[in-house]
């Protein structure tokens, strides 16, 4: 395995990337750098599993598979990363949320669902971090609704996420006047101008629940240090996982006791999931963290 790498763009965060998986993700989501070769990565056969040092750690968040999905070798993938003490997980998959031991990230809109419909979950969550809604300028009506449905009554925050298409005839032809060609890592992609993203943005002004990943749809305008969404969502989540966790085990019981009580149920239900057999092949989920 290579040394590992960091996501240039959380750089300076506080946020460091872990990707324990061998391979490219299956979902393979339009506009997505990982899988079509244009990640800081490359080449995937050589970098992954891309993880970093637990002892480094210590004290950093980690984001575990923003560039692939955690509901991949899914039980295989929360044992593994139990290294770190500060971590958070992607998925487009709503099934597992609540199996995750820590905060997670569900993208709403993910592959062919991106213009057509996203999840509606009945139940939130306390470990959900944030929704992520795959933004284009076709798609804006579907992003009202589900704005209307995370951020009312279900007080769910909500990140804008803009996707960079690699080929033009993926944007429909009225729509490409908002997007110019761009290049990414020596690659040709197109993204939304700034005028368009900034006018998206502003529909969403008096909603204190929805925020743009980064600040601009140009590369420099995302950095994570200049935008901090994931650790400001990510200490939020892990406040109201110990207030769940201490509620479930009664006043009387010290917080930390209540929340080693709790990591003994979760550790309990995956390891009668491993004993059914839930674990798939295609991972490594970095034994070494175990
Ligand atoms: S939301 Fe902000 S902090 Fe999170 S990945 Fe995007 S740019 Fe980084």
């Amino acid at each position: 395995m290579e040394q590992y790498r960091n996501n240039p763009r959380n750089e300076g965060s506080g946020v460091f990337t872990a990707v324990p998986h061998r391979s490219r993700c299956p979902f393979k989501c339009e506009g997505c750098a990982f899988n079509e070769g244009r990640s800081y990565l490359e080449p995937l056969e050589e970098t992954l599993p891309n993880v970093p040092e637990p002892r480094e750690m210590r004290y950093r968040v980690v984001c575990i598979n923003d560039w692939h999905d955690s509901s991949n070798s899914h039980l295989e993938i929360v044992q593994g990363m139990r290294g770190y003490p500060l971590r958070f997980f992607n998925t487009i998959v709503p099934y597992f949320l609540h199996e995750f031991d820590a905060p997670v990230v569900l993208t709403l809109n993910a592959r062919e669902d991106t213009d057509t419909k996203f999840w509606q979950l009945e139940e939130i969550p306390a470990n959900l971090m944030f929704v992520r809604f795959r933004v284009n300028t076709w798609n804006i009506k579907l992003l009202w609704q589900a704005v209307d449905y995370y951020t009312g009554t279900r007080r769910v925050p909500l990140i804008l996420d803009w996707v960079e298409y690699p080929k033009v005839s993926a944007i429909p032809t009225g729509y490409r006047k908002y997007y110019k060609a761009d290049q990414h890592d020596g690659r040709r992609i197109w993204r939304v101008w700034f005028e368009e993203w900034r006018r998206v943005a502003d529909l969403f002004t008096d909603d204190i629940l929805v925020y743009t990943c980064g600040r601009g749809p140009r590369r420099q305008d995302r950095l994570c240090r200049n935008c901090g969404n994931c650790l400001r969502e990510y200490f939020a989540t892990r406040e109201r996982m110990l207030a769940v966790m201490a509620k479930a085990e009664g006043p009387k019981l010290p917080q930390r006791q209540a929340e080693d009580l709790r990591h003994a149920r979760w550790r309990d239900r995956l390891d009668r999931g491993f004993r059914k057999g839930g674990v798939q092949e295609g991972c490594d989920a970095t034994a070494a963290l175990l």
